[in-house]
Parts: structure tokens; sequence; C-alpha cells
């Protein structure tokens, strides 16, 4: 193969047409890699079943059949879900780190006020994680694609309680704290959200491909996460000089612009939609989404940790703590009810619903 190269190269005349030569020289190199590559060859768009295509995205498909060991090895492979994988599976390490390092100076076994940050926490590495995992393994078969997927929308509605309860505990401005209806049923309105989402998201893989089916799966995320936030634009809104001296503020209005353009890129699928292939392994919207969700999980973090820090007096003596049975015991139930609720989904995924599902002819050219 190197010598075809070094024969491309040699043979590019000046006065010739060098771009075709630049493109043959290219395409060795992309022989090249695909000899390396650990988990098997890639496909086209047109190579694989429908349900494992994504828009705009033309190449790097893996086997839609792979095996377990297969999928790990495309994770140090370039294909079009490598950077999915990574740009949730590292910020999980990284959070992984940053909370042993705060367990260093906090007691989160004995000390209730710090559980709505632990869950918190927890909740996030969980739905990173659990993207991470099925973007790895969602090419087993058409049926662990549906299950994997289902994982991950589980643990994203996990997170949304979980930043919920963190809200609650240690984010509310003052007026919402003495608003005691609004605070009772802040959490119990989260709980509901996180249920409905997993629901909603789930029955979305059901429909038929189209903007319905968008609708659906945007609005599952999106209705939980801007009820999170209510109270924090309310915060951010009415600020006032507060806002000078308030640490929080800057990090809580960066996870609100960031979390709106994880939205707008999920949505839009830009920038691949402009240039359909030129994004398929690196710069697609679906890793941007990642990214720009990751960032906002940072600023959330530090706007959380910085709230729990510096409002402990006043919440103590406001006597405006959150009981405990809202915090561990409730992430706890609902993680239990998410759980159940993807394996009474799974079951639906029979071969007949499956095949119903196929929006496509089967893969010929795979093997
Ligand atoms: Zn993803």
């Amino acid at each position: 193969m190197l010598r075809e190269i070094s024969a491309t190269v040699a043979s590019i005349n000046v006065k010739g047409d060098a771009v075709v030569r630049v493109v043959e020289v290219v395409k060795s190199i992309q022989g090249i890699t695909s000899m390396f590559s650990l988990s098997g060859r890639l496909y086209r768009v047109d190579q694989v079943p429908g349900q494992f295509r994504e828009l705009f995205i033309l190449s790097g498909y893996r086997h839609p059949k792979s095996s377990a060991k297969q999928c790990i090895l495309s994770a140090f492979d370039v294909t079009n879900e490598t950077l999915n994988i990574w740009t949730h599976f590292l910020p999980a390490v990284y959070f992984a780190w940053w909370f042993v390092e705060l367990a260093q100076e906090h007691d989160f076994v004995n000390d209730p006020y710090t559980w709505p940050l632990l869950v918190f926490t927890f909740s996030s590495m969980g739905y990173l994680l659990a993207s991470a995992i099925a973007h790895t393994f969602n090419t087993m078969s058409n049926k662990a694609r549906h299950i994997f997927f289902f994982l991950d929308y589980a643990a994203l509605s996990n997170y949304s309680l979980g930043a919920a309860i963190a809200f609650r505990a240690y984010c509310f401005p003052e007026v919402l704290r003495n608003m005691t209806f609004y605070s009772d049923w802040y959490v119990r309105a989260a709980i509901f959200n996180s249920v409905g989402c997993t629901v909603l998201s789930c029955q979305s893989r059901f429909m038929a491909p189209g903007k319905l089916r968008k609708v659906c799966r945007l609005g599952a995320f999106v209705i939980p996460f801007s009820f999170d936030v209510v109270p924090l634009v309310y915060r951010m809104v009415f600020a006032g000089d507060e806002m000078l001296v308030d640490r929080a503020y800057m990090y809580h209005t960066r996870q609100l612009f960031f979390a709106f353009l994880a939205g707008l890129l999920y949505a839009s699928h830009m920038p691949e939609r402009l240039l359909p292939g030129k994004f398929d392994y690196v710069g697609h919207s679906h890793q941007l989404f990642h990214i720009a969700g990751v960032l906002g999980n940072c600023s959330q973090m530090t706007a959380i940790l910085y709230d729990m820090l510096d409002r402990k007096d006043i919440l103590v003596r406001e006597d405006r703590l959150l009981p405990w049975s809202y915090t561990v015991v409730t992430m706890g139930v609902v993680t239990m009810v998410n759980l159940i609720t993807i394996f009474v989904f799974s079951t639906y995924l029979t071969k007949d619903r499956l095949k119903l599902m196929s929006d496509d002819k089967p893969c010929n050219k795979c093997h």
C-alpha cells in the first residue's frame, strides 16, 4: 500500500490534473486506515439498514451486527461514532475524579446537606456513562440498538431529576423559597417529568421516522429541563445588584446558554445538513451536542457547588433544607421506576414488531 502511495505521488504531473491525483493519494491513505481497522471494515449509508442511518452522515458506519468485542474495539477506530463515545466517556471520568476530590472536603456519608450534590453528581456520571455505552454497543443488533438507547434516555431522565433536586436544595431565589406550594411541589413535578420523559422518549422509538418522532423525542427532554430551570431563569432575570456578589451567577448563565445551544444542535443537524458527508467523522452535530451538553454540565456543577457553600447559613436559618427523603431515596425509587420502564418497553421489541419498525430493506451488502 505504501508503494502505491509513492507511485501515485510520483506520478503527479505538475501540468496534469493535480487535484485528481491528490484525491487518489487520500483514497490510498483511507485504504491503509481501513487495513489497520481493529473492528472490521466500515460501510456507506446505503449499505446499512435504514434504522442504523443518521441524517446527512454518509460514511463511517460499523457493521449492524457487530460483536461486543468489535464494538469495544471500534472505540479505538475512526468511525462516525468514535467521538460520540469519547465526548461522553472522558467527561464521566473527569466527574468521577472531581467527586473524589470533593469527597475529601465534604462528608457525603453523614452530612445530609451534601446529599443533593451527591445525587446530582451521580446522575450526571450516570447519563454520561449510559450514553458512552449506548454509542459503543448500539450496532450489535437492531434490538440491542433500541435497548441501549432506552438506557440512554432513562439516564438522561434521571439526570433531569438530579438537577431538580440540587436546584431545589441550593439554588432557588428567595421569593420562590418562600412560596411554599411551589417549593413543595417542584421536586414532585420533577419526578413526574422524569418518568414521563423516559416513557415518551422510549415510545418515540416505536414511531415512524419523521417530524412527529423528532418533536416527541426532543420534547421528552426539553419539557423536564425547561421546568427545572424556571427558578434559575427567575433568579437571573431579577438578580439586580446581587449578581455582582453572587459567584454562581455567571455559571448559571453559562449552563443556560450551553443547554440552549445543545438543544439547537440536536434539532438542527448542523453543520452536516449544509455539507452532507463532510462531517461524518469529526464535527457533526451529535458530537457538538455532546460537547455543548458537557460544558453546560460543568458550569452547572460549579454553580451548584458555589450555591451549596455560599448559602448554607441562609438555608439553615430559614429552615429550608430539603428533607433527606427527597434526595437519595427519591432518586433511588425513580431510578428503579425508569429501569422497569425500560424493561417493559424492551419486552415490546418482538421479532415481528422489529420487522414492522424497520423502515428499509435489509442490508444485503454487509456481511
Ligand atoms: Zn449521544
